[in-house]
């Protein structure tokens, strides 16, 4: 029995060693015939992450890594340590200690009762967080589990341990725009879901800004909804009936009152209106277009420089 840790890393010299001390403890703790290992990806940072990672895996033949030439995300991080685990099972973690560690024990037992195929986690408060982005993060999620047919879980965190079976349906989904949280539900296998409190990162600030997180949502309703491209329609059948009733009122009143040509005003706001909205029905419709370019592209999710797992990662022609 194989447990595989997959870690990804983006300037997270300070935290690894914290981290490492912590992870193994957990390792120890469990029962003989349980394996462990540790794959840690550094996702290009730019300062000593890959030089300590190394010097770890040096020391402790369970520590592997993957070093990318530069950074690509932590999704893309996340995929190349599924990718490269070979684990039974397969936990995906923070490396600045938000995510308890001490789980992975729970996480384990639940998942040898055989009767979930994943154990996820989701934090039950966002202390510490600023009131505006909770806010937006509350609404985004609303706002996605009604136009997708996928539920996001609010406050679901990537942390969670997967069996061999999902890590494979996970794999098997090739596309580019990779919306984690929306790709782990969309095999729909039984999860079962862990919560706990949120704990404050260990060293360093979070590498998330409020864009980043504004077009990680974006990223997430384009991935798994296609209303936005209904509600053009919507938009476009609703004008068209607004404007059959203007043309009777314009009629009637020209019939009724004789009125003089009127109305500039509300022609200047009318076409300004229209335009916008057709601007925004276009920006819809360059969202999906501009992932649909970068999957005929089809270019690599990332690029290793450096790896000491001889598992040859899967080509990704
Ligand atoms: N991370 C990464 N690549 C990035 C940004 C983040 O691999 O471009 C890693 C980071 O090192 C950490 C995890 O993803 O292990 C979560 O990042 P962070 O703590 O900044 O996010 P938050 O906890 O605020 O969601
Ligand atoms: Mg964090």
């Amino acid at each position: 029995m194989l447990i595989s840790i997959t870690v990804p890393c983006y300037n997270e010299e300070k935290n690894i060693p914290a981290f490492y001390n912590v992870i193994t403890e957990v390792a120890a703790g469990f029962e003989e015939g349980v394996d462990f290992e540790f794959i840690f990806v550094n996702d290009g940072s730019k300062d000593e992450t890959y030089r300590v990672m190394k010097e770890y895996s040096e020391k402790d033949s369970r520590v592997k890594y993957v070093s990318f030439s530069r950074n690509f995300g932590k999704e893309a991080a996340m995929l190349a340590g599924l990718e490269a685990a070979s684990g039974d099972y397969v936990v995906v973690i923070d490396a600045d200690l938000q995510d308890p560690p001490e789980l992975i024990k729970d996480m384990y037992q639940l998942m040898k009762s055989g009767e979930y195929e994943r154990i996820a986690t989701r934090r039950v408060d966002r202390k510490g967080e600023p009131v505006i982005r909770s806010f937006f993060a509350k609404t985004f999620y609303k706002l996605i589990n009604k136009i997708s047919n996928v539920k996001i879980v609010d406050g679901a965190r990537d942390y969670s341990m997967m069996s061999r079976r999902m890590v494979d349906s996970v794999l098997s989904l090739k596309e580019k725009s990779r919306f984690t949280k929306g790709l782990f539900e969309w095999p729909g296998y039984k999860t079962k879901w862990l919560e706990f409190n949120n704990v404050a990162r260990n060293e360093g600030g979070s590498k998330w800004s409020f864009f980043k997180l504004f077009s990680y949502s974006i990223e997430g309703i384009v991935a798994f909804s296609h209303f936005p491209l209904v509600l053009s329609s919507i938009m476009g059948v609703l004008l068209f009936f607004i404007s059959l009733l203007f043309i009777v009122i314009i009629i009637v009143r020209k019939l009724v009152f004789g009125d003089e040509v009127t109305g500039w005003a509300s022609t200047a706001c009318i076409i300004l209106m229209v335009a916008g909205l057709q601007q925004f029905s276009l920006g819809i419709i360059g969202s999906y277009l501009a992932r649909v370019f970068v999957e005929v592209k089809d270019r690599p999710m990332y690029v290793v420089l450096d790896t000491n797992i001889d598992k040859t990662l899967p080509k990704k022609d």
